[in-house]
């Protein structure tokens, strides 16, 4: 019986876990690797920045060893480690709400889809597909006690007092039947070169080395180590001497994603500010895009040293799916990650990067459809938000947000629809409140068939909320056609008899819907339909007052 019970979601993570992500069992070597690499990484960043750490003897190592008859497979570094609490809050509960959004997803669709396991932070649990017990003996550095946790990944786990000569973290995978084979050294080198090869840290493989005679006779056998990594900051590289796989593998690694992003960006800047960036732009938007605690995709580096992977500072939210790494030069060494967000040199690496990453875009929507097709079904959506958080790349943004029509198959940009204007059309005209289909057959866009206007549909919840706040398109101002006061300019000349004429019925329809409307008009924007519902001009529109309703207001 387990002393501690994991949180329920846990033991529900490890059962789809174990159950959905079979076919891609391998990657738990990856999963414990980028911990060890983590815990490293914390740990020289602590050297360098915390006094408290000065004396710690930092040996950074990742060491894997294996034993066939005693089916172990056991992966050691000499990181950071974990205490008593650490390893309660890190392995015994999932802390990130959004591993709950994901995990409702992958029972809902049932996508077994393994890209989402790292993403989610749930990394360490993917061991369980290959072992049906683990053990982690950990001391952190700094403390005296090392502990050991130990899990059948059923219901819970044990933690007891332990030895461990010097700090870091052995993570003991007793496999099962089908674990067994990663116990190998071949399959072990494999993957690693495929997943950990650019791991900064060397990762060394101890293994037993049979002997042979001249007559071909074993004598025997001999216990070697060797280091199996490469372990090269890929984006100090220069680009001629990368390949494209390099910058793949790279990503794979990086972007916890089994698929190769959809292009990438590496940039070195020499001048008054020197910094390397390497970013990539995922094929599949990240799971947790739309969630509020979303993980942060860039890591920042000062000279190759990690600093932080978890600043979401480092991009404007609406490019949080970039993934990639920012390496300065001019950046202190000990900089704190408080200090980083009002740091000067890092606002200007950001606002270049973003810059750049921009006019990127921007390439490829003139030079590559196939991407940039599946760049805008990807990224659309957060490239709007852009519109009303940066103003001082509201044009470029401009440039890139794409849009359905009244009268064009497929996106449309805005300077596709202001080529396409009549030279006398004053307005760009948008209709949003509902999915692109209701739009479409609104009677609202009959005058504007009719007079052969084209009408942008607005199908994005957030529409509603860029379009009036970004003002101007060059010299054109948009116009909601569901808003009155938009057929002022569309409808016919107004004909005061049947104005007075139909006064009577409106007064009467006015009467009859009493409160639930605001008011009863007379309107020249429709051809065929004999009514429609619109806003008021000044009040928000049906979709913007249920957004408001949602968020509280
Ligand atoms: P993630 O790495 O995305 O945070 P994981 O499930 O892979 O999620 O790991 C959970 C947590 O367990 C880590 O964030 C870390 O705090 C801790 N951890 C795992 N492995 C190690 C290790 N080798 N050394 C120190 N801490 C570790
Ligand atoms: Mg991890």
């Amino acid at each position: 019986m387990a002393q501690h019970q994991f949180q329920t979601e846990v033991s529900q993570l490890l059962h789809l876990i174990i159950h959905s992500l079979y076919s891609n069992r391998e990657i738990f070597l990856r999963e414990i690797v980028s911990n060890a690499s983590d815990a490293l990484d914390k740990l020289k960043y602590l050297t360098v920045a915390d006094d408290a750490y000065k004396s710690v003897t930092f040996d950074p190592r990742i060491d894997i060893s294996f034993d066939k008859d005693a089916k172990t497979l056991t992966i050691a570094d000499t990181g950071i480690g974990m205490n008593e609490q650490d390893l309660t809050e890190s392995l015994g509960t999932i802390a990130r709400s959004g591993t709950r959004a994901f995990l409702e997803k992958l029972a809902e669709d049932a996508k077994k889809d393994s890209n989402l396991i790292g993403q989610f932070g749930v990394g360490f649990y993917s061991a369980f597909m290959v072992a049906d017990k683990i053990d982690v003996i950990t001391k952190k550095a700094g403390e005296d006690q090392a502990w050991k946790w130990t899990s059948d990944g059923k219901e819970g786990y044990d933690i007891e007092k332990a030895q461990r000569d010097s700090q870091g973290t052995t993570v003991i995978l007793h496999l099962t039947e089908e674990g067994l084979e990663f116990a190998n050294r071949w399959s072990i080198e494999d993957i690693i070169k495929r997943y950990s090869n650019h791991v900064a840290f060397p990762i060394y493989l101890t293994f037993e080395e049979k002997k042979w005679d001249d007559k071909g006779k074993e004598t025997g056998s001999e216990t070697k180590t060797e280091r199996i990594n490469s372990g090269t900051a890929i984006w100090r590289q220069a680009k001629n001497e990368l390949k494209e796989e390099d910058y793949v593998e790279f990503y794979k690694q990086i972007g916890h994603d089994s698929e190769p992003p959809l292009f990438y960006l590496h940039t070195r800047a020499e001048g008054t500010l020197e910094y390397t960036t390497l970013f990539y732009i995922p094929e599949k938007a990240p799971f947790d895009l739309y969630n509020v605690d979303y993980k942060a995709g860039v890591k920042l580096y000062v000279k190759r040293v990690f600093i932080t992977d978890d600043d979401k500072e480092l991009m404007p939210t609406y490019l949080r799916f970039v993934r990639g790494v920012i390496d300065s030069e001019d950046l202190p060494l000990n900089v704190s990650r408080e200090i980083l967000q009002q740091n000067k040199v890092l606002l200007n690496i950001k606002n270049a990067s973003v810059k750049k990453l921009l006019s990127e875009f921007k390439t490829i929507s003139e030079n590559n459809k196939e991407k940039w097709e599946t760049f805008v079904s990807q990224y659309n959506r957060p490239l709007k938000e852009g519109l009303y958080q940066d103003f001082t790349n509201r044009e470029a943004l401009q440039e890139l947000v794409r849009f359905k029509s009244s009268s064009e198959e497929g996106w449309t940009s805005l300077a596709d629809y202001t080529g396409r204007m009549k030279s006398d059309q004053k307005y760009i005209y948008y209709i949003t409140g509902g999915d692109e289909k209701t739009l479409k057959a609104s009677p609202l866009l009959e005058a504007y068939r009719a007079k052969n206007i084209e009408v942008l549909i607005m199908d994005d919840e957030i529409d509603d909320i860029v379009i009036p706040s970004m003002g101007k398109y060059k010299d054109w101002e948009f116009k909601a056609v569901n808003r009155s006061g938009a057929d002022e300019e569309i409808g016919e000349k107004k004909d005061k008899n049947a104005e007075k004429e139909i006064k009577p019925v409106l007064e009467k329809i006015k009467n009859a819907l009493g409160d639930r409307v605001k008011d009863v008009k007379l309107s020249r924007r429709l051809h065929d339909s004999p009514s429609c519902i619109v806003a008021d001009e000044n009040d928000p529109t049906i979709q913007m007052a249920q957004m408001l309703k949602a968020m509280g207001q």
